[in-house]
């Protein structure tokens, strides 16, 4: 009965055993209290019983109940407490059971409404949930197919290659498979590519219970990389066919090139015998030119008898014709000099000024019509150039400047310094030079077809020669001018000091250049 009292926890069960021993121990206590007073003070007086009564009634009576009310109001008060906390124990677990219940709850929707196929397949593979998504993508309703193998969406192909049997040994094997992109077919029989993602699903017990499928359609996906994958291949294709193309017009070229080298060494070649050759007959011509030349001056000079007004005007005729011809012969010597690089150079510093004026000096020792107009400024720096070449500039220029003015029109020469060059032009006032020539006049031969070129005598060969020689000594030649109003024809040479630095001394003019 003890054992009981201290082993039960329940109230109920401990208030019923002190309610029957409670009574029977105070009973017990007081029949044992009397029976000691009357076995072991038979003799006390009347008083101190009274006395002795008071202290044992009067203070146990009252502790007992003390202590047994105490007793019961801890024990109704752990009671209360420990059904306070099972109720709060209570109520959160039915929060935690709404909680779960109320995830469980979202799950299905999400999983209802998803817009990917969500499909669940027991252990034979026969569907048991097909979701929204399943329906949108493959068109078949959930009632439709619950309860079906889920062999009714994959290809008869496909599935014939075994890729259902494969994907169970998967799943098994590692529990899922991700992304796995396949094809599966709709109830339309259209294929629906897709991106399948398969996990296998447990009871609590951990037994397989089937399978959980995710189908995601990729269709679109895999058309646009279809779409890019064969773009890439045409373009590979593409590539690869202009690249044999370049590669046989590389080799073309090259066999172009290889035979252009030949004929451009052949024509070498041929240009190096016609320059011999041509040179090799000015050189015959000038002998004996020079012999005409001098035998008609001297005829001129003489003042025989035998000589007729019309004799003397056909030996100047003779004697025009023959320098004529010299100084063609002199220009196709320079030429050829030039382009074979037998030219030399022999650069001084010398007063142009000083040239100028010789120059004009011979022109004006023959009666031309046309006057000078010259520069006379003293204070010009020298240039430094070769000055017999330089002559041969400033003579052609001017040869030029009387050959296309018409007669009593001046001329006029100028020379002026930009610190580092001589510029030094000849202007005349003469037909002038259509713009689409101005450019072509210092190529070799070239000469503006005026219509009338029967007029001027020439060969197209002075402004070349000209050109060659002012860039063989570091400067530059160009001309300004305004058909039927004259031209400007601007040399600049480099100043002494300068030229002497750049150009050094003697030197040859190389071959080669513009044509
Ligand atoms: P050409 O012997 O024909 O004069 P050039 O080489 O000296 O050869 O001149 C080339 C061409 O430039 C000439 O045919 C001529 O038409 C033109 N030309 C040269 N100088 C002048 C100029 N001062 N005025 C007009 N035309 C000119």
């Amino acid at each position: 009965m003890t054992l009981s009292f201290f082993a039960s926890k329940d109230l109920r069960a401990r208030l019923a055993w002190l309610r029957s021993v409670l009574p029977f121990a105070v009973f017990l206590g007081v029949l044992l209290y009397e029976l000691s007073k009357f076995l072991f003070s038979p003799n006390l007086t009347e008083n101190l019983h009274f006395f002795l009564d008071l202290v044992v009634y009067g203070t146990i009576g009252p502790v007992t109940i003390w202590f047994t009310i105490n007793w019961i109001s801890q024990r109704v008060e752990e009671s209360e407490k420990a059904l306070a906390a099972k109720a709060q124990a209570e109520r959160e677990q039915e929060r935690a059971v709404q909680a779960a219940h109320e995830q469980e709850r979202l799950l299905a929707t999400v999983c209802s409404n998803s817009a990917d196929a969500i499909i669940t397949l027991d252990n034979d593979g026969i569907i048991q949930t097909w979701n929204r998504g399943a329906e949108m993508i493959f068109g078949y309703s959930a009632d439709e197919v619950v309860g079906k193998h889920f062999r009714i969406i994959i290809p008869p192909d496909i599935d014939s290659r075994g890729e259902v049997e494969w994907l169970a040994n998967q799943v098994k094997q590692d529990g899922f498979i991700r992304n796995y992109e396949t094809e599966r077919i709709a109830k339309d029989g259209r294929r629906v590519g897709v991106d399948l993602t398969r996990t296998q699903l447990q009871n609590e017990q951990g037994e397989v219970i089937g399978s959980s499928a995710i189908l995601r359609d990729i269709t679109e996906r895999v058309r646009t990389e279809q779409a890019i994958q064969k773009m890439n291949l045409e373009l590979e294709t593409k590539v690869a066919e202009r690249t044999t193309q370049l590669a046989s017009a590389t080799e073309t070229l090259r066999r172009r090139n290889v035979e252009l080298e030949r004929a451009n060494q052949e024509l070498q070649k041929l240009d190096e015998l016609k320059s011999e050759f041509v040179s090799m007959v000015s050189h015959e011509l000038r002998a004996p030119l020079t012999n005409i030349n001098g035998s008609i001056e001297l005829l001129l000079e003489g003042d025989a008898p035998c000589y007729d007004r019309q004799h003397r005007d056909l030996l100047h005729i003779v004697g025009e014709q023959s320098a004529r011809l010299t100084r063609l012969v002199q220009g196709i010597l320079n030429v050829s000099r030039i382009e074979a690089g037998h030219l030399v150079l022999q650069p001084q510093a010398f007063n142009i000024v000083g040239l100028i004026e010789k120059v004009i000096g011979v022109w004006e020792s023959r009666d031309v019509s046309n006057p000078f107009e010259h520069p006379r400024a003293e204070n010009l720096p020298s240039v430094w150039a070769d000055r017999d070449r330089t002559e041969e500039v400033l003579f052609n220029l001017i040869d030029n400047a009387i050959k296309y003015s018409a007669e009593g029109t001046s001329i006029r020469i100028d020379a002026e310094s930009n610190g580092k060059f001589m510029l030094v032009s000849v202007s005349d006032q003469g037909v002038g030079i259509p713009s689409d020539e101005v450019q072509k006049i210092f190529d070799k031969f070239h000469r503006v077809d005026r219509g009338d070129s029967s007029e001027t005598y020439g060969h197209g060969l002075g402004l070349y020669i000209c050109r060659r020689l002012v860039e063989a000594q570091g400067g530059q030649i160009s001309v300004d001018s305004i058909l039927g109003e004259g031209s400007t024809f601007r040399f600049s040479l480099p100043l002494a000091g300068r030229g002497e630095m750049e150009l050094g001394g003697a030197r040859r003019v190389s071959s080669g250049g513009r044509k």
